[in-house]
């Protein structure tokens, strides 16, 4: 019997390990993929208070680690159901804890065009700084208008020959200090107002069609198509013990209670106004630190 397992290795679950490790209390912490969550593909992280620049891949790692020496048990297992006793259930084996915290961020969001899921691995990537390395020297695009997209983007125009910025609205939705940075890069185009429609190749991709608001199309020839558009959060296996939102997240009560008495969520999984680092770190902790809070109350 465990005293919390904690559902997902990213910042959230990883920051709800470390306070309750350090409250002494007994930590399981399961994981379908890597650790880190997204922050891992942050080229840099320039927000965190009280840390001028860290890339997301050592803000992650120090964190793990940190982690790993309060000696927290991590599992590499994915979660198929979650009982309202509390047992967690995964694809290996299931587990008693005496509260849950649901910490399993989000998924990369598809465009959800023809062809997509077969170019993946052969010129469609969802993460730059795994795949940017590749394309040294070639043509690459990005589309989205977040900071992942924008920092994608810069990272690729110090790898690629020509990297094209393709959003759907003229505006960015990511911090103006990138776009800045970007328009400054002689190597990186934007194409504004329009949508990727079409993917072409043969055993690869080779090119990219996009139409812009007047429904003109263009063709852009090119070794990579990065895909930054958001995430979605892959809640439905919990639909038995939490409420969920037309959009997928968490419903949360007082930020990280949800309807079932020990479950509990925490960043970027839950609804909230604001998915970030900070946020997700100020989910974890508090998620822990209540959950312990509860526990005694219930022993009371
Ligand atoms: P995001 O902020 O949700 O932005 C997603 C972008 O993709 C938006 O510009 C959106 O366009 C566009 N988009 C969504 N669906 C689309 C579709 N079907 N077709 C075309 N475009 C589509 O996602 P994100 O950039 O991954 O960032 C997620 C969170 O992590 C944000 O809070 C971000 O600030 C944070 N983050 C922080 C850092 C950092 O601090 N270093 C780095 C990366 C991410 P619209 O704008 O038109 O909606």
């Amino acid at each position: 019997m465990y005293d919390i397992v904690i559902i997902g290795a990213g910042p959230a679950g990883l920051t709800a390990a470390l306070y309750a490790l350090r409250a002494r209390k007994k930590v399981l912490v399961l994981e379908a993929k890597s650790y880190g969550g997204q922050i891992l593909n942050a080229s840099k992280v320039e927000n965190y208070p009280g840390i001028e620049s860290i890339s997301g891949f050592d803000y992650a790692t120090n964190l793990y680690n940190q982690v790993k020496k309060l000696g927290a048990e991590i599992k590499y297992e994915t979660v198929v159901r979650v009982e309202e006793d509390k047992t967690v259930i995964t694809n290996k084996d299931k587990y008693k804890g005496k509260a849950v915290i649901i910490a399993n961020g989000a998924e990369n969001k598809r465009l959800d065009i023809d062809r997509e899921e077969e170019f993946v691995g052969k010129g469609v990537s969802y993460c730059a700084t795994c795949d940017g390395n590749f394309y040294k020297g070639k043509i690459v695009a990005v589309t989205g208008g977040g900071n992942t997209a924008l920092e994608d983007a810069i990272y690729l125009s110090g790898i690629a020959e020509k990297v094209y910025l393709i959003h759907r609205r003229d505006e960015f939705r990511g911090e103006d200090k990138y776009v800045e940075e970007l328009k400054e890069k002689k190597n990186v185009e934007f194409v504004l107002n329009s949508n990727v429609v079409s993917l072409n190749g043969d055993e690869k991709l080779e090119s990219i069609i996009v139409k812009d608001n007047e429904e003109n199309e263009k063709e852009i020839k090119l070794d990579c198509l990065f895909i930054a558009i958001g995430q979605v959060p892959q809640n439905q296996i919990f639909s038995n013990v939490v409420d969920i939102n037309d959009y997928g997240y968490i419903e949360a009560i007082d930020d990280v209670h949800t309807k079932t008495s020990g479950i509990y969520v925490a960043g970027d999984t839950r609804v909230k106004v604001l998915r970030q680092l900070t946020t997700a770190v100020g989910d974890g902790s508090i998620a822990a630190t209540i959950a312990i809070k509860e526990m005694k109350i219930n022993k009371e």
